[in-house]
């Protein structure tokens, strides 16, 4: 018995030179970490120290998104900017809302006076043509298309209606310059096989003398956001819509106007 308590007792006083030995390793490596990692936090900021370029960078991305011109924005304007990331006021209503009469399966169609004679000369001009022409849509209200949004959700989900029913706000309709044809009285069913009738090729090659833009041409979803629409043609002037079309039928607003969305 006494010699195992000795034993312990050699045992004890062996080992506790032991670690301490242990404790004065670990925080001498502690003080080699501290210094390292010390060191190597202020060594980044130092290299960071050309940081001026990062914030060279980010000023030109600020320059280069300047505010839209007002000719864009303003919601009266025959030519604003209305698209997926481009909205109206909820309690915009175009002060001149005017009532073409003129071959519209709807029972009051209305588009905004600035339009509205353009449209009258437009569909007056295909009757001439003999093509079969009829105004299904002009001006719809926030609220209606709030309705048509939330109908088309409703039946088909968001993503898939995404793709072809703006929400509210988002429509070129509450402008009062946007207009579906259709070469049928009753304007229903219409589809993409539109633009292969008499009325959607005539209206592909006339509409711009107009004044009215093919708003979304084949091929350019990635751009506008929207499906081929052939039958949704967009009011903006005779010289714009001229303008457009000399550099392609098929060029977009926002190409035109050199909108980055
Ligand atoms: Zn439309």
């Amino acid at each position: 018995m006494t010699d195992r308590i000795k034993n312990r007792q050699m045992n004890r006083k062996y080992k506790t030179p032991s670690i301490q030995k242990i404790l004065t390793v670990l925080l001498g490596i502690f003080i080699i970490l501290l210094g390292i990692s010390l060191w190597s936090r202020s060594h980044p900021i130092e290299a960071h120290a050309p940081s001026p370029a990062i914030d060279e960078n980010s000023t030109e991305e600020t320059n280069s998104s300047e505010p839209l011109p007002s000719e864009l924005t303003e919601p009266s304007s025959v030519t604003v900017l209305v698209d997926k990331y481009h909205s109206l006021p909820a309690d915009y209503v175009p002060s001149d809302l005017a009532e073409p009469y003129v071959n519209s399966t709807g029972e009051v169609i209305q588009v905004s006076a600035k339009a509205a004679d353009s449209l009258k000369e437009l569909i007056n001009a295909a009757n001439e043509a003999e093509i079969p022409i009829y105004l299904t849509g002009g001006y719809i209200s926030y609220d209606t298309q709030e309705d048509y949004y939330l109908a088309r959700a409703k039946l088909v989900g968001e993503a898939e209606a995404s793709k072809t029913t703006p929400k509210a706000g988002y429509s070129e309709h509450q402008t009062g310059l946007a207009v579906d044809f259709s070469n049928e009285p009753t304007g229903l069913g219409i589809s993409a096989s539109f633009a292969e009738t008499d009325t959607g090729k005539w209206l592909y090659a006339h509409a711009h003398e107009y004044g009215f833009i093919l708003r979304y041409p084949e091929g350019k979803e990635s751009i506008t956001g929207y499906s081929y629409f052939p039958w949704h043609y967009r009011y903006v002037g005779k010289d714009i819509a001229s303008a457009m079309y000399e550099k392609s039928p098929d060029l977009t607003f926002e190409e035109y106007f050199n909108i980055a969305n």
